[in-house]
């Protein structure tokens, strides 16, 4: 061995002194969940960009240095968003102090959970039991967790896919199919559906996107109507997604009906159901996703009204050997002893993947089912006083029922035309949004721009929901103004187009 040659390590010269750091850490992070309440809900922070144009240094700065940079630069920027107990953008999960504490843990074990000879590989089978049985899913199924529910949904589809093509596609591809492969939705579903379809070479277009009734749930007549047609025309139709809980205004399939549909014509039924899946573990809510222990596979989120950390998803097969056929391949590299069981990776795409059950484990225990649910049903109660409030306030009106969890409504104005409403009400939520006073986000409801309220937050109080209601009504009577209208447009494009800069 060369002496001038000094072997290195990443672990701390001085153990004592990160740990200080770490404690540290833990304090401010503490702090920061803690004063959350007391902080905009969202600011500019275009200033920190040029601190964000540096080169990768090539010398060391420290442990120290580099932390007191991630709180100049990171944490003075962020808002907090989704901590927020005035955030209800999208369907964002708030998340909880102890769950920050189980991602530290998971981070420090740095287990890659994916063969049986881990122990976290058994934590996260007894993860995906208690799962099943919390939601009433037959316990013989398999399952995996994974990034979230677009992960999870594209599992699903491609399970659903390789099992109805009449030969074996992962031999030939598509491009061999004799007859075209269609799958069935309402016209409320997410995204995701349609990037799974595409990325498994599907094509959008076999995507048929069914029209919905008044309470946004999948009309099942022209349901049937839709497969009869495409069988008529010598397609396959192979799969049906249900919703239990849509994006925009939180509504369920019928999903008994669409089980029954899937079994007299022998097609896949998947579930999507991202947030509203949990319903099943409130009593008074259980009753919306009756059908869904039905379902061949289910997709659902646990950062979201399971108020983990990011980022943890779940996919669920009814038929474990159809799951594992969809995803099995074993190169020598992963050749392991006889009677193990099989690894994670026959069941989703990923290979190397983190120890995401620890957190779900703990959240659990700590808090145990029934306080999860009944924080599903607070957010229901809440949503369904906001809903009151909006019905009680003559300048705000409702453009969708509340079956759940999302509120979607708009300030009027008398004489406005929907295009001017649209216009109103989008600068309307976008003061709202960039002074930080409150996060909804939008959408549009038969060609009505909605301002969306949507409440998968342990922190909000209903206090946040009057204040919000009072904001919403302070802003759009300041609107009306002609030259305060004026004034705030050239705020938001100003606010927006430092975006841009970066
Ligand atoms: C959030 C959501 C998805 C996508 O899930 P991610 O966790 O964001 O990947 C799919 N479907 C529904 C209904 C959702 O709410």
């Amino acid at each position: 061995m060369s002496s001038e040659w000094k072997e290195e390590t990443l672990d701390p010269e001085n153990w004592d002194e990160l740990r200080e750091l770490g404690h540290r850490m833990l304090d401010d992070m503490m702090d920061y969940h803690r004063s959350i309440r007391d902080r905009p809900v969202w600011r500019s922070f275009e200033t920190a960009f040029s601190s964000l144009k540096e080169g990768p240094p090539r010398m060391p700065q420290g442990a120290e240095k580099t932390y007191q940079e991630f709180k100049d630069i990171i944490l003075e920027s962020f808002s907090g968003l989704a901590l927020h107990p005035r955030f209800w953008g999208w369907v964002t999960g708030t998340a909880s102090p102890s769950g920050m504490l189980a991602e530290m843990l998971t981070g420090g074990l740095n287990a890659s959970t994916e063969f049986g000879t881990e122990f976290t590989y058994y934590v996260e089978r007894q993860v995906l039991t208690w799962i099943k049985e919390m939601l009433g899913y037959p316990s013989e199924a398999s399952g995996i967790l994974v990034s979230g529910a677009t992960m999870a949904n594209l599992i699903g589809i491609t399970v659903a896919r390789n099992n109805k093509c009449d030969y074996d596609v992962r031999k030939h591809g598509l491009k061999f199919t004799p007859r075209k492969m269609t799958l069935y939705c309402s016209s409320e579903t997410h995204m995701a559906i349609q990037k799974s379809v595409e990325l498994l070479g599907l094509g959008a277009e076999s995507l048929r996107f069914i029209p919905v009734t008044k309470e946004f749930k999948i009309d099942i007549q022209a349901l049937k109507e839709s497969i009869d047609e495409d069988e008529s025309k010598g397609h396959q139709p192979f799969c049906i997604i249900g919703n239990a809980g849509t994006v925009n205004t939180g509504s369920f399939d019928d999903l008994d009906a669409l089980a029954g549909i899937c079994e007299d014509h022998s097609l896949w039924f998947h579930v999507d159901g991202a947030f509203g899946a949990w319903t099943a573990i409130t009593p008074k809510l259980r009753r919306l996703s009756k059908g869904m222990e039905r379902a061949d596979s289910l997709a659902l989120d646990l950062h979201k009204w399971m108020n983990l950390p990011y980022d943890i998803g779940c996919v669920l097969v009814r038929d474990e050997k159809a799951h594992r056929g969809a995803f099995t391949l074993t190169p020598e590299y992963l050749e392991l002893p006889e009677g193990l069981p099989p690894p994670l990776q026959e069941y989703g795409i990923e290979l190397s993947r983190r120890f995401r059950a620890l957190k779900a484990w703990m959240s659990i225990k700590e808090h145990g089912t029934e306080k999860h649910g009944r924080i599903i049903q607070q957010n229901v109660d809440q949503t369904r006083y906001l809903e009151k409030l909006v019905n009680e306030t003559p300048e705000l009106e409702l453009l969708a029922p509340v079956p759940l969890n999302i509120v979607c409504f708009r300030y009027k104005l008398e004489g406005l035309d929907d295009e001017k409403l649209n216009g109103f009400n989008n600068l309307l939520l976008m003061v709202l949004q960039s002074n930080g006073i409150a996060i909804p986000s939008n959408t549009t409801i038969d060609g009505k721009f909605a301002i969306r309220f949507c409440n998968v937050n342990h922190r909000t109080k209903y206090e946040d929901l009057e204040y919000f209601v009072k904001e919403v009504v302070r802003i759009g009577r300041m609107l009306q103004d002609p030259e305060t209208q004026k004034k705030y447009e050239k705020q938001v494009t100003e606010k927006i187009s430092a975006l841009m800069k970066f």
